[in-house]
């Protein structure tokens, strides 16, 4: 890949489909050959400058808008601190109707091994300390989320994990925690009781920032340790989330990372530009009363 540009202005999207790119997925992006990106695109938006946009390639030749939450080379920028009103915002104003999420989780039911993908269906959102809303003082945003998650984009992803014979589960509930840290044994003991099937630190607020503008959004969660206190594991000072996960876990992990490029481009081609699902009429009750016209832009 090359490395991410600075450009003030960006070039006409090809694509009304984008992919945000979580944790665990670095070495995919610089090792696969069949995942193809430009430079990137630095984009200015009313909440900051967004992560560099980029116009990807996947496997199967779909091209897809392309954003990494933390960098596209490693941990540099932390879950708490990612701008994921710039990132949102960047993408629907490129012409991002449907917008698939990947991100690396903690099991918290014990049944979910590593390696294990996840569609899921439901959240918690836990964090405290993020803007939630593009809509800070407006009155606008009252929402509903019967289903967070959007329900076509939910289904095209677990056809496309069925097609590749991968090891999945559909339906989870995903508990979204702030850190840095990771959570205490009593915490993920309270968030299993809540009815949470996996912890993670990067879902929320972007499914509820994707329902304000109105874009179908769904994600595809990888199991790479258990939880804390699910399964007993020695300290480790020197390993990956202090040992978590076995040597061998964190193999499974990154194999199941590699497959994902392919299973987004599979899940894309399921989708319809029609959008059956009601993600696209999210704000058509302050549009009808008048408190917002069809621009987006002129939303906040
Ligand atoms: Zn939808």
């Amino acid at each position: 890949m090359t490395p991410p540009g600075r450009a003030a202005r960006s070039r006409a999207p090809h694509s009304r489909a984008a992919v945000i790119l979580g944790s665990g997925i670095w070495h995919v992006i610089r090792e696969r050959r069949d995942l193809q990106l430009d430079g990137g695109t630095v984009r200015e938006t009313p909440f900051g400058p967004s992560r560099p946009v980029f116009e990807a390639v996947l496997p199967g030749g779909r091209k897809v808008l392309l954003l990494t939450r933390h960098g596209e080379t490693g941990y540099q920028v932390g879950a708490w601190a990612v701008n994921y009103r710039a990132n949102l915002w960047a993408l629907k104003d490129l012409g991002t109707d449907h917008l698939l999420a990947t991100c690396s989780c903690g099991a918290i039911d014990p049944r979910l091994t590593v390696g294990t993908f996840i569609v899921p269906h439901d959240i918690l959102d836990k964090t405290t300390r993020r803007a939630k809303t593009f809509f800070e003082s407006s009155g606008l945003g009252i929402l509903r989320h019967g289903e967070p998650f959007c329900p076509s984009l939910r289904g095209a992803l677990g056809e496309a994990l069925a097609s590749a014979s991968a090891r999945h589960r559909l339906g989870g509930v995903y508990a979204c925690t702030d850190g840095p840290r990771l959570e205490t044994p009593a915490e993920i003991r309270a968030l299993a009781g809540e009815g949470a099937t996996l912890v993670g630190m990067t879902l929320a607020p972007e499914f509820a920032l994707a329902r304000e503008l109105e874009m179908c959004y769904a994600a595809l969660a990888w199991v790479v340790n258990p939880a804390e206190g699910v399964v007993e594991r020695p300290y480790r000072p020197d390993v990956l989330f202090e040992g978590m996960a076995t040597a061998d876990e964190l193999a499974e992990g990154d194999r199941a990372a590699a497959a994902i490029p392919g299973v987004l481009a599979a899940a894309l081609d399921r989708v319809t530009p029609a959008r059956p699902c009601y993600c696209r009429r999210a704000m058509q009750r302050y549009k009808q009363r008048g408190d917002i016209g069809e621009d987006f832009r002129t939303w906040v």
